[in-house]
């Protein structure tokens, strides 16, 4: 049978880049986990998906309740669940006043780290109950959470802390709407969520790989200049990064080789190691690269599987 991925975020950038690239071989059925299915649906026909090789499935990241429903319906679908890959993500750099989703946590946070940790949470049984020989759980990382990188230290760089930020659940009543419970900074809370998503799927790996099989990954695809993560940049930006990175900084990579990277993540035979973080050399070669020292702090994955478990309503 064609195996079954789940991609959120799959209707635009490197999630639809990475849709088409898997439809294009015609092993897997792609369900695109989306918060606007007319886009979304636009998108499948603007990139030439075969109708049979997707479902659209609502999924809003930045509401508990609605990752719960998604559950739920995807469950009823009778499909099983094969590969899940958590790829959307908001990113708020201009933003001079935090924003915050449904149950009231600070949006980028929120949306990329506690919305997956609850969707992955739930999909494991899912995934444990199929059949399909290599599973894999995916979570799309950054270089820019990644202090031991040259782009991840640009200012402001990603910073846990202590936590007492995400302990008091981010709301910016009486606590703060940053993890490290400073002043909101809508590019550090992006990259402060990159490194959620990398400690996570270490975690995961620590807690299920041994007893499932299941692999779990992540991965920094390279920069994609050219997404619409940027919308919300300033247009001086906008209109000098794609150049900036193709000609400076070299590390610039188009959609549809990014998401031929992150379709060799979910499929390709030869990466199913499982815990580690994918990256790619300038000749579009996957190595497992080093993350920082805070993105591979073995306590501090712990502790935001803890705390992280709590703020979304589990154990
Ligand atoms: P895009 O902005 O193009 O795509 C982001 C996707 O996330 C969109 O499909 C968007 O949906 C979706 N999304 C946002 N909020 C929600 C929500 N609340 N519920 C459901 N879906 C939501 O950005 P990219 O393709 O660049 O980003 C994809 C991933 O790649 C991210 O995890 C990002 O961190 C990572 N990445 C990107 C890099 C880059 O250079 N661009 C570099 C390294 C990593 P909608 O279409 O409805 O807005």
């Amino acid at each position: 049978r064609k195996g079954n991925v789940i991609v959120t975020g799959a209707s635009s950038g490197l999630g639809l880049a990475t849709a088409k690239a898997l439809a294009e071989t015609g092993k897997w059925h792609i369900i695109m986990a989306c918060r606007d299915f007319l886009k979304t649906e636009k998108a499948a026909k603007s990139v030439g998906m075969a109708k049979e090789n997707y479902t659209i499935m609502h999924l809003d990241l930045a509401s508990l309740e609605s990752v719960r429903q998604f559950v739920d319906n995807f469950k009823r679908s009778g499909r099983p669940l094969d590969v899940l890959v958590c790829n959307a993500a908001v990113y708020q750099p201009t933003a001079r006043e935090p924003s915050f989703t449904a149950e009231g946590f600070e949006l980028s946070v929120g949306t990329n780290h506690l919305g997956h940790f609850l969707l992955s949470r739930l999909m494991l049984d899912e995934m444990k109950q199929s059949d399909y020989p290599s599973k894999r759980l995916i979570i799309v990382g950054s270089i820019t959470g990644n202090t031991n990188t040259l782009a991840g230290n640009v200012p402001p760089k990603a910073n846990l802390g202590d936590m007492r930020g995400l302990q008091g659940g981010l709301n910016g009543l009486n606590t703060s709407s940053m993890i490290d419970g400073g002043e909101f900074d809508g590019a550090k809370a992006y990259k402060d969520s990159k490194v959620c998503n990398m400690l996570t799927m270490q975690e995961f790996h620590r807690r299920y790989h041994e007893d499932t099989g299941i692999t779990f990954a992540s991965l920094y695809p390279g920069c994609i200049a050219t997404t619409g993560l940027f919308r919300e940049h300033i247009p001086l930006f906008r209109l000098l990064f794609p150049p900036f990175q193709k000609f400076i900084t070299k590390g610039f990579v188009s959609e549809e080789e990014a998401g031929k990277r992150l379709a060799q993540v979910v499929s390709d035979p030869s990466l199913t190691k499982s815990g580690v973080y994918w990256s790619w050399n300038k000749d579009s070669a996957s190595f497992v690269n080093q993350l920082s020292q805070e993105a591979s702090d073995v306590d501090k994955a712990r502790k935001v599987w803890e705390v992280s478990g709590k703020l979304v309503g589990l154990s």
